[in-house]
């Protein structure tokens, strides 16, 4: 098990993940450079917002 570094929650980093968490590691992985310190429903969140939000990252 790991910690998230946004909601201090343990996670299991190899449970079976939804497309919003894919796409939110891959953010982490390009843009916030915090790849695998996050759990898959931070990841979600925070790919939905930015998909809301931030259009330029959809391409
Ligand atoms: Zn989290």
């Amino acid at each position: 098990m790991k910690q998230c570094t946004m909601c201090k929650k343990e996670y299991d980093e190899n449970a079976e993940q939804s497309q919003y968490a894919e796409a939110g590691e891959w953010l982490a992985e390009e843009v916030w450079k915090d790849s695998g310190e996050l759990c898959h429903l931070c990841l979600e969140n925070r790919a939905r917002l930015v998909m809301m939000y931030h259009h330029e990252y959809n391409s």
